[in-house]
């Protein structure tokens, strides 16, 4: 495929516009040195061109993708017809507050429906991502502790079920990371929490449904464990799918949580934004809260705390993914939400059951959103890993699930397939991963040559992250 700027052609062009009858004026020192070097092209060209591009890319409009812990699932368009009106985009921050008495309502509606859902009292949309709500989150529990001079408690408990963005944020918000190791069920192992906890203790953060995919089943046991110690419960609530509307991390015991705006409430997740990861907490931790939130009844209006731990973002965060989010909660209403929980459940139980018969399952029990595989054994036993079953799976048109995630499993493969798929494109994606199995066993060697139907086959993938050509050389 080549660059627009191969396709350009000198005198192209999409405009016609009429010969300038006014006099030119010039912009002295503001005018540029230099000609502009832009392609020139008639709108076919523009259009096809990236079009052309579009199709190069795989998303949910193409096809299965099981990408777990991602929540890659599809987004009702009319939320974004609905957050694309004129009164939502038109808006400034500053402008009075008399004037966006409708948007201060989404905002307000917002936090109460997903306070309801997740048990919480109060919640800021400053937070522009998951990872950043968990250090809105750490800075909220250092907030509590320091108000009380409670400053020994340095210490934050990280499973290491959790996301790998929970000992991420837990340092940098200043916390000593404490690690306590999953048991062979894969739930966190009590006895190692328990010696874990002391004085020092700042507070828990975890991950539930955790990243390998089970609703830790001694949930209110491990919070009650936190709390005695003095410390607060995180809950990483990015996986919502699996759980909302059917039990709330606020009954759970936890304290703080955040959730994945452009996960659970129809945001696409990726491309690198906008998206919202907005932390929720319990009554006590409100004045701490970051930003200012909309309150009033009759008049709405954004006010702030003294004991706020300041903005993480501007203004209130990026309201057109809360409109999205309201307008999805509002479509589904009280029994959608949880009805589309049970699916995406529902969903990878299937397909769990009609793989591990030839695929090894991490934890071989009934799961929540997704399933882990563990590959070890097709590894040893043919040589083909996760690596080239995800590539093979290319071949297929369908996106790889997440691999080698979480690490606590070696050859993982880790599938979300969520409530959005129909009974036939799971039992194409079975299929797809039976053939690919018999492929293993018989002729491993051609699994290592996929994908053979995409543009780029296999990049190296280190040298392709760490040093990418964004820029082609003209
Ligand atoms: C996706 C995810 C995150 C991080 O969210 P980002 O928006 O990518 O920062 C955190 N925790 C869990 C469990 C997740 O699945």
């Amino acid at each position: 495929m080549k660059l627009i700027f191969e396709e350009s052609r000198e005198g192209r062009g999409c405009s016609i516009l009429p010969p300038c009858d006014v006099p030119e004026v010039s912009l002295g020192e503001y005018e540029r040195k230099q000609e502009l070097h832009l392609p020139e092209l008639a709108e076919t060209d523009i259009s096809r061109h990236y079009t052309k591009l579009a199709n190069r890319t795989h998303g949910v409009n193409n096809g299965f993708y099981p990408l777990g812990s991602c929540t890659m699932k599809y987004n009702p368009k009319v939320n974004e017809e609905i957050a694309s009106l004129k009164g939502f985009t038109g808006i400034h921050p500053l402008q009075p507050e008399h004037t966006v008495q409708g948007c201060l309502k989404v905002l307000k509606l917002a936090e109460e429906l997903l306070c309801e859902i997740t048990g919480m009292d109060g919640m800021s949309f400053q937070p522009a991502a998951g990872a950043h709500g968990e250090f809105t989150g750490m800075l909220l529990i250092k907030a509590y502790h320091e108000s009380r001079n409670d400053t020994k408690r340095t210490k934050m408990i990280v499973p290491d079920s959790a996301h790998g963005t929970n000992p991420a944020s837990a340092a940098m918000a200043g916390f000593t990371v404490v690690n306590v190791p999953s048991g062979s069920d894969g739930c966190v192992d009590l006895e190692k929490l328990r010696e874990a906890v002391g004085d020092d203790t700042a507070g828990l953060m975890l991950t539930n449904p955790n990243t390998v995919g089970l609703f830790d089943k001694n949930i209110l046991e491990i919070t009650e464990i936190i709390h005695k110690a003095g410390g607060l419960c995180y809950y990483d609530g990015a996986n919502l799918n699996a759980v909302m509307g059917l039990v709330r991390p606020g009954d759970m015991g936890f304290d703080v949580i955040h959730l994945n705006l452009h996960k659970t409430f129809s945001t696409p997740h990726g491309g690198g934004g906008p998206g919202s990861g907005p932390c929720g907490c319990k009554d006590f931790l409100i004045p701490f809260l970051p930003g200012k939130r909309a309150e009033g009844e009759e008049v709405l209006s954004l006010v702030g705390s003294e004991k706020s731990i300041g903005n993480v973002k501007a203004f209130y965060g990026n309201f057109l993914v809360v409109v999205k989010a309201l307008s999805y909660i509002l479509t589904l209403g009280r029994e959608g939400i949880p009805e589309a929980a049970k699916n995406a459940v529902l969903n990878a139980n299937y397909m769990m059951y009609h793989l591990k018969d030839l695929y090894d399952m991490a934890y071989d029990e009934i799961c929540m959103h997704e399933f882990v595989m563990d590959l070890g054994r097709l590894k040893k036993e043919t040589g083909a890993s996760a690596m080239d079953v995800a590539k093979a799976l290319l071949d297929y048109g369908i996106h790889p699930p997440t691999m080698y995630f979480p690490l606590i499993v070696h050859e993982a493969l880790m599938v979300e397939p969520t409530e959005t798929e129909s009974r036939e494109t799971l039992d194409e994606a079975i299929q797809a991963f039976r053939e690919i199995y018999e492929t293993a066993t018989k002729n491993a060697e051609e699994l290592h040559q996929c994908p053979k139907t995409t543009t780029i086959g296999r990049p190296d993938e280190v040298k392709a992250a760490r040093h990418p050509v964004l820029r082609a050389e003209l």
